[in-house]
C-alpha cells in the first residue's frame, strides 16, 4: 500500500524532540507535523516586535532561583536591552548547603557575578542564579535563605520585609514577581508579600506591578485563572538559551512544561494571543500613572 508517510519529506523538526516524544508516548506514532520548532518556523534571531522606551528601575522577586527567567526573562532582556535597571530578589537558595560560603544578605553588584560564579563550585544554585544574572544583564542580585517549600512557616511579615528592604534599596518604578494562584505555597506566599511592600502609599515608588506565571507551577494549580492581560513581545530562543546554560538541572523533556520545546511553545503560544511572535503574559496587578 503506498501513500503519505508522516516519516518522510523535510517538514521534521528536531531529532532531540523527535526522539523524547517516542521515548514518552511507546506505541503511539507521533503526528511529526507539530514536531517542527518554533525556531525552525520562525529563524533563531527573531527579534521582539515592540520595544520599550524610557529608563525605569525595576524589580524582579522570586521565590527560587530559576523562576526569574522561566517567569519574565525575556521580558528582563528587553528591559535591559532599552537601558532599564533591573534587579533580581529570590528568596531561597534552594536550601542547599553551601559549602565554604556564609551567604551574606548583601546584593551583589553586576561585576561580582561571573567571578563569583566560578568560585561557588560548591553552590550549584548560587552558581545558577550569578551565571543567569550574568546573562541577562541585570544590575544586582540577591538571594535569601528561606526554607524551600516551606514559606507557608515564615511569618507574612517577616517575608514582606524582605521585599521592602530591597524596595528601599532599589526604589523600583516596576515589580515583576509570581501570580498568587500557583501551586507552589512559596509563590503565593511571595505574591502577598510582593502585594504588602506595594502598597501604593503616598511617596512609594512602585507604580507598575506585573504578576508573571510559573512552567509546570501556575497551570497545574486548580482552578486555573491566570488571565494574562499584559503580553511582552519577547525573543523566545533567548530566553530559551538563559534556561539552557544557567539551569540546565531544572530544565526537563521537552513535553514537560519546563523541557525547551514546552518553554519555546508556550511563549509563541502566548505570542499568538496578541498578535506577536513569542511572548510572556502577565497579569496586571496594578499601573499607577
Ligand atoms: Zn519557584
Amino acid at each position: 500500500m503506498s501513500g503519505f508517510s508522516l516519516l518522510s519529506g523535510p517538514i521534521f523538526g528536531n531529532e532531540s524532540a523527535k526522539e523524547s516524544l517516542k521515548t514518552a508516548n511507546p506505541g503511539l506514532q507521533p503526528d511529526f507535523h507539530d514536531l517542527k520548532t518554533p525556531e525552525e518556523i520562525f529563524g533563531l534571531n527573531q527579534k521582539a516586535e515592540v520595544t520599550f522606551t524610557g529608563q525605569k528601575t525595576v524589580l524582579v522577586v522570586a521565590a527560587h532561583c530559576d523562576d526569574e527567567v522561566l517567569g519574565c526573562g525575556g521580558t528582563i532582556i528587553k528591559h535591559v536591552e532599552a537601558g532599564d535597571k533591573v534587579h533580581i530578589l529570590i528568596m531561597t537558595d534552594g536550601g542547599g548547603d553551601v559549602r565554604g560560603y556564609k551567604l551574606e544578605r548583601s546584593h551583589r553588584l553586576k561585576d561580582l557575578f561571573e567571578k563569583e560564579a566560578e568560585a561557588m563550585a560548591a553552590a550549584p544554585a548560587w552558581r545558577n542564579a550569578h551565571k543567569a544574572a550574568h546573562l541577562l544583564g541585570v544590575e544586582s542580585l540577591q538571594i535569601h535563605e528561606l526554607p524551600d517549600s516551606r514559606f507557608d512557616s515564615v511569618d507574612i511579615l517577616d517575608l514582606a520585609h524582605l521585599v521592602e528592604a530591597a524596595i528601599d534599596r532599589v526604589r523600583p518604578w516596576v515589580v515583576y514577581t509570581h501570580y498568587g494562584g500557583d501551586l507552589s505555597v512559596d509563590h503565593r506566599r511571595i505574591n502577598e508579600a510582593v502585594l504588602c511592600a506595594s502598597r501604593p502609599k503616598p511617596g512609594h515608588p512602585v507604580k507598575e506591578l506585573y504578576f508573571f506565571e510559573g512552567p509546570s507551577n501556575t497551570e497545574w494549580a486548580f482552578p486555573l485563572t491566570f488571565q494574562p492581560q499584559k503580553f511582552v513581545g519577547i525573543n523566545a530562543g533567548h530566553k530559551a538559551d538563559v534556561m539552557e546554560k544557567a539551569y540546565s538541572g531544572e530544565m526537563r523533556e521537552h513535553n514537560h512544561p519546563r523541557g525547551r520545546m514546552a518553554i519555546l511553545h508556550h511563549a509563541y503560544d502566548r505570542g499568538s494571543q496578541a498578535g506577536l511572535v513569542g511572548a510572556e503574559a502577565f497579569m496586571v496587578g496594578r499601573i499607577i500613572g
